[in-house]
């Protein structure tokens, strides 16, 4: 197994479009590192010149410390798992998981061991003889896996794998990955822009957007500490509220909502020395706000402008006095509200970022100090 490093990684296509401009990433031996972003934001692009498919324009790959931009992709000792399954539609299951080790003019008794062991672990082993179109679409996807797997490689590289499949059979297959991954203890690069799947397959995730990479960390961290507005909004389900205001740095500093005055409390504020002006943006997740506020909690007035029922819990979009935007809290279900109340909701500032004026580059003031974009 092998680490995998970029390093300055650029691609510039044809056309002059800059769809990875110059990223840096240090992938560690074993780790499997979700890179994830929206539609267009060159993260399959970077997974492709890591596996060869794609020339750099420039900076360097390197894999298990071998530079490769100059290796063919078939020997960089990497096998790449395809959203389109594609396998072979003539040949049976073992045919299609076979055929690259006979290519390699691997021993017949070493293919058939690696076939036996790989079948057994993907469930497998009662379809070998079947055609691609006798199999389930799960079915398809873990022959694919199983192609991969018997390949024994460096590193493993995964470009939306699971996006065919339904809602029940994606996160059936999201735990498979995770023991197969734990059970191979293999490098694993696995591209998504499904920020649940790299919430729960990542050891740590690469956030990118436009070329740029966002943040790298556990998920954990990219979801308490977002490095910046992009991340706080990309991450988490539903997106962070973003509430313009303005904030007085008195002895205890105070964000100003309309008429309310809410004191900020969170643990991390000495970057709010950083501001120009007054103006900034307060980011707090829809699960941060309460309906039953506890008494020292600091609260907003709202009117309930539509109510999401969903079992356990419900969505409720609030209209805020002074706030330009309907703000979404997540509730318990079991209170009874409906679209029109006015209520009175309490909020967990300790919890919450100030981000500085500006769109998505504009900066999470309020991180542990000496955290880095990079962990
Ligand atoms: P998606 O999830 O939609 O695949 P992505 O983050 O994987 O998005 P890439 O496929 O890496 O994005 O593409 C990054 C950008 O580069 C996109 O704007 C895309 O239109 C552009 N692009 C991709 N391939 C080419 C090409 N051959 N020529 C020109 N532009 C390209």
């Amino acid at each position: 197994m092998a680490s995998i490093t970029l390093r300055q990684l650029r691609k510039t296509y044809d056309n002059g479009f800059q769809a990875v401009r110059g990223i840096d990433l240090e992938i560690r031996d074993r780790e499997f590192m979700v890179l994830v972003g929206p539609s267009g934001c060159g993260k399959t692009t970077s997974l492709r010149m890591i596996a060869g498919l794609e020339d750099a324009s420039s900076g360097d790959i390197e894999i298990g410390g071998r530079r490769v931009n100059d290796v063919e992709p078939k020997d960089r000792d990497i096998a790449m798992v395809f959203q389109s399954y594609a396998l072979y539609p003539h040949m049976t299951v073992r045919d299609n998981m076979v055929f690259a080790l006979r290519l390699r003019k691997i021993a017949e008794d070493e293919i058939t061991r690696r076939v036996t062991e790989a079948s057994r672990m993907l469930a497998l082993d009662a379809v070998l003889d079947r055609l691609p179109k006798q199999l389930s679409g799960g079915q398809r996807q873990r022959v694919a896996l199983g192609r991969a797997v018997v390949r024994n490689p460096q590193a493993f590289l995964f470009d939306e794998p699971l996006s065919n499949l339904d809602a029940k059979l994606r996160g059936e297959m999201r735990s498979e990955l995770r023991a197969l991954h734990a059970r191979l203890q293999s490098t694993a690069v696995y591209v998504t822009h499904d920020q649940i799947e790299a919430m729960t397959l990542g050891d740590r995730i690469t956030v990118m957007n436009q070329g740029i990479i966002q943040q790298v960390a556990d998920p954990m961290t990219v979801y308490e500490w977002p490095w910046n507005r992009f991340v706080a909004a990309f991450i988490g389900t539903p997106a962070m509220n973003f509430l313009p205001g303005t904030v007085e740095l008195l002895d205890q500093p105070v964000f100003r909502l309309g008429s309310a005055v809410l004191p900020l409390v969170m643990p991390h504020r000495t970057r709010l020395m950083e501001l120009r002006g007054p103006e900034a943006v307060l980011g707090l997740r829809p699960e941060h706000l309460r309906l039953a506020p506890t008494a020292d909690q600091p609260r907003l007035p709202a009117r309930i402008h539509q109510v999401e029922l969903m079992g356990d819990h419900q969505y409720l979009t609030l209209e805020v006095p002074g706030c330009p935007n309907r703000v979404l809290m997540k509730a318990e279900g079991h209170h009874r509200v409906r679209a029109g109340d006015a209520v009175e909701v309490g909020l967990e500032l300790a919890r919450a970022h100030i981000f500085g004026p500006g769109g998505d580059d504009a900066p999470n003031l309020t991180l542990p100090p000496g955290m880095a974009r990079q962990a």
